[in-house]
């Protein structure tokens, strides 16, 4: 399969401007080999904030507020996220660092254990994540890792319906209709 992540990784130059090979033998994407090319598409909405439906500008809001919470000593990077719940509650999650790199945890698993921790079963609607560093929100949206996207997959899955996604820049908003938008092939089967 002529497999067009493995096309992208190919094209990535790491920090020091090589492009990375992996090692793949070269003829690996000639054009002869029987094999199907197979395209994963992801439609977004773009916007600015101020287009928002109200509700949903009220949630960015809440993301934009939770990061004054945020403990981000080492990156400096500010991350909030506003989980908005089916019964009305908004439950919010902030980066909290620690010196341990590997043992702190982003604003959006921040705010989706919240939830699952204070109200379980009580299904996730929305989930929107602004980021402030140098002294301003991020002018463009902000997307999670792909450790989130696995995490907030999750709760999507259990709940059986879609959590939108509203990723927040002050210049524009990402608008996607589910976490499995954000996290193509992904891995759900236990
Ligand atoms: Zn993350």
């Amino acid at each position: 399969m002529r497999n067009l992540l493995y096309l992208y990784n190919l094209n990535h130059k790491n920090k020091y401007g090589q492009v990375n090979s992996y090692n793949l033998p070269d003829n690996i994407f000639h054009q002869h080999l029987p094999m199907k090319t197979i395209e994963i598409k992801t439609l977004l909405r773009e916007c600015r904030y101020s287009q928002l439906p109200e509700a949903d500008r009220k949630l960015v809001d809440a993301a934009k507020e939770a990061t004054k919470s945020s403990y981000a000593p080492y990156s400096k990077f500010q991350v909030g996220a506003a989980i908005l719940l089916a019964d009305g509650t908004v439950v919010t999650g902030s980066n909290q660092e620690n010196a341990a790199f590997s043992s702190g945890t982003c604003a959006e698993r921040s705010a989706c254990f919240a939830a699952g921790a204070n109200h379980k079963d009580v299904p996730m609607l929305k989930i929107a994540i602004a980021a402030w560093t140098c002294g301003a929100f991020q002018r463009m949206p902000i997307s999670p890792c792909g450790a989130c996207r696995q995490a907030l997959l999750e709760y999507e899955v259990k709940q059986g319906a879609p959590i939108e996604v509203l990723l927040y820049g002050s210049e524009k908003v990402y608008v996607l209709e589910s976490i499995a938008a954000l996290l193509p092939l992904c891995f759900t089967e236990f």
